[in-house]
Formats: structure tokens, C-alpha cells, sequence
């Protein structure tokens, strides 16, 4: 019997998707570090992607590249999250390379090394204009002058993020501008960049559009590869499958009810006062699934004619009236997830996962 509620992961559609990235970027000369932090550390999606022929996979969060590497995976390991100096010694442990933009993390990581007997492997990030992470263009020069007499790191590139806080758009002109600074570095400081590493997801729209800036070499690639979508550039990524990880839910209760609650209003359990509009009696079903499982607004039923209504911790409420099918109690409603809706499932100690190929 299926557990419910449950997530649906259709990891041969991730490793299908995984092999087109590379390939695609392959093609114009970029490697490929495969993002696996939005799905949690699982370990399935994340031997999806080296079945896609990806040796390079990224994640946020050392417990997860811990994780992978204790189940033996073999791969080469990013850590994309900026390390916190005080667990230096466990990033130079299980990341062959970490992207940073402090000079205080960089010593200490140097220390880690030094102590490790090991030389880690740092990308320098540098912020064109999305205020995420990274060192100010204006000010890359003096720090790359400091951080390069740090013994025992390996400074091998420069890399950028858009996107993901600002929401600024990746384009030709902001993400050259990694290659100039790297030219310009070069020249000033004569030390080698090898890594130009352009961006995640939201990037590879300037693959589709022939537009990817020469001397860009590496990219950081999650969200596309794993469910499809690129939500920066609001696009699905052409010719990749989408939705391959989704959820399912069982109805609990079944009735013909008023739209609007009869009583004196106050507020719902998390302290809004809801308001509604009288359409009168509708079917609507109750799911076993709420809001302490997943993002219920990352949620969409696949059931076309079904509404989401409402949501508290442990219940969904769906209007049901226009679907047009016989629902009973027990049936089981899937849904279709964006990323934040995703990430919340496969975070979620709630749900059970059920690995389809
Ligand atoms: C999450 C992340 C990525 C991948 O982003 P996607 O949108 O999932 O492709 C790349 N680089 C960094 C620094 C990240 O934090």
C-alpha cells in the first residue's frame, strides 16, 4: 500500500535531464557542477545525476556532501553556500572545493588545509549587480592581492550568482563581465583564473540563446536539471523534462458544505483573518496533507477543476465542485510542485518518498 502523503521522484527523468545539461554544455566547452541541494540530501536524486554522466555535484550544506560521500558516491564535491569560518576544518574534509567571498574565511580555511595537509580548491565569488554573495567588482583587485598569499588554498577561478535575492536578470553584458575582471586580474596581478564560472540555472538561458559570453567555462546547475523549470527567466527550460518530483495525497473527507464558516469571525490558526465570498454550497475535499508537510502555496492539484481553498497544519481544503470526476474518501490527489513548493517537500520529515523510474 502507498504511503501517503508522498513524494513522487521520477529519477530516471532527472538523470535524462541531468545528461542534456552537460551535453548542452559540453558542446561550448563548459563544465558542469550538478546542484543537488534542492532535494535535500537525497541520495537517489543525487546518483541521478552521475548516472546523467555528471562527476560534479554541488550542494549548500555539509551534512549532505557528508552524506554522499559516506555512501561511497564518486564524485568531485562543491560546497556552494560561503563556509562559515568556524567549521573550516570540515569544509577542507568533504569539499574539494568551496566558493567564497571573505578573507577571514579564506585563512582559516587555508589553517584547515595547512593542518590537513591539503591544498583546497576556492572560487572567488563576485557580485555583477544581484547582492547575493560575492566581492564588489571595485573592490576584487585588492582582494584577490591579499587572498593570494594565503598558503594552502588554490584560488582556481572567479564565479557570479544572479537571480536567486535581487532577482536580476542574467545577460550578456553583467555576466562578461567575469570574463574582463579575469582578463584585467590576470594582467595586474599575473596569477591564473582558470574557473569562469557564470551562474546556475537562470544562466543557461544565454546557452538557448547563443548568447553565453566566450572565457564563461563552468556553470552551477539545480532547479533545471531537477524539476525543469527556470524561474528567474519565468521559462521552462526547453526539451527537458518537467515535474519529476511531485505529490500525492489521500482525501479524508468528502462534503457538499456553505462557502462561508458560520459563527462569529476571529482569526485561523496562524492569525489572519480570512474572508469570503458566498458561492454557496460546494464539494469539497479535505487531503491528509498541511502546511507543517509542505509549502502549500508550491502546490498545484493536477486535477483539473480543483481549487486549493485553504490550508492549516495538518489539512488541505480543496473545492472539488468543477472537477468533474467521482471522488471518494480515499482517493488520491497529486500535485504538481514549484521549486519553493520542492524544496519544502523534500525537506519535509512528513513525507514519504516513493522513487519511481
Ligand atoms: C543554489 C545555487 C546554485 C544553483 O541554482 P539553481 O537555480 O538551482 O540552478 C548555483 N550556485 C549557487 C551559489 C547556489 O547557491
Amino acid at each position: 500500500m502507498k504511503n501517503l502523503p508522498c513524494t513522487n521522484i521520477k529519477v530516471s527523468r532527472i538523470a535524462e535531464n541531468a545528461r542534456q545539461m552537460k551535453a548542452k554544455c559540453q558542446s561550448l566547452g563548459i563544465n558542469l557542477t550538478g546542484v543537488v541541494k534542492g532535494a535535500a540530501g537525497d541520495l537517489r536524486v543525487a546518483e541521478a545525476f552521475l548516472a546523467g554522466g555528471i562527476n560534479s555535484l554541488g550542494d549548500s550544506r555539509l551534512k549532505n556532501i557528508k552524506k554522499f560521500k559516506e555512501a561511497g558516491l564518486s564524485a568531485e564535491f562543491m560546497l556552494l553556500r560561503l563556509p562559515d569560518p568556524r567549521r573550516a576544518d570540515e569544509v577542507v574534509e568533504l569539499a574539494d572545493i568551496s566558493l567564497n567571498s571573505e578573507l577571514i574565511t579564506l585563512k582559516a580555511l587555508g589553517e584547515a588545509a595547512r593542518a590537513q595537509k591539503k591544498l583546497h580548491k576556492v572560487i572567488i565569488m563576485v557580485d555583477v549587480g544581484d547582492l547575493r554573495e560575492g566581492v564588489l567588482p571595485g573592490e576584487i583587485k585588492d582582494f584577490l592581492a591579499e587572498a593570494r598569499h594565503i598558503s594552502s588554498i588554490e584560488i582556481i577561478g572567479l564565479g557570479t550568482n544572479v537571480g536567486c535575492y535581487g532577482g536580476v536578470l542574467p545577460t550578456p553584458e553583467n555576466t562578461a563581465e567575469l570574463v574582463e575582471l579575469k582578463s584585467q586580474l590576470e594582467a595586474s596581478l599575473s596569477i591564473k583564473l582558470e574557473v569562469i564560472s557564470g551562474g546556475n540555472t537562470a544562466t543557461t538561458v544565454l546557452l538557448d540563446q547563443g548568447k553565453m559570453p566566450a572565457g564563461v567555462n563552468h556553470l552551477r546547475v539545480g532547479e533545471g536539471i531537477l524539476q525543469g523549470p527556470d524561474i528567474t527567466n519565468q521559462r521552462e527550460l526547453p526539451g527537458f523534462n518537467q515535474q519529476n518530483i511531485a505529490l500525492s495525497a489521500a482525501v479524508i473527507e468528502l462534503k457538499r458544505k456553505p462557502t462561508v464558516p458560520r459563527g462569529t469571525l476571529g482569526h485561523d490558526a496562524f492569525g489572519q483573518q480570512p474572508s469570503f465570498v458566498d458561492k454557496g454550497e460546494r464539494l469539497r475535499a479535505i487531503l491528509a496533507v498541511g502546511r507543517q508537510d509542505v509549502r502549500i502555496a508550491g502546490l498545484k492539484p493536477s486535477l483539473a477543476g480543483a481549487e486549493i481553498i485553504g490550508a492549516s497544519s495538518d489539512h488541505l481544503l480543496l473545492d472539488v465542485t468543477e472537477a468533474g470526476v467521482d471522488l471518494k474518501v480515499g482517493d488520491i490527489i497529486d500535485f504538481e510542485l514549484d521549486y519553493g513548493g520542492m524544496l519544502s517537500a523534500m525537506t519535509s520529515p512528513y513525507l514519504a518518498r516513493n522513487y519511481l523510474q
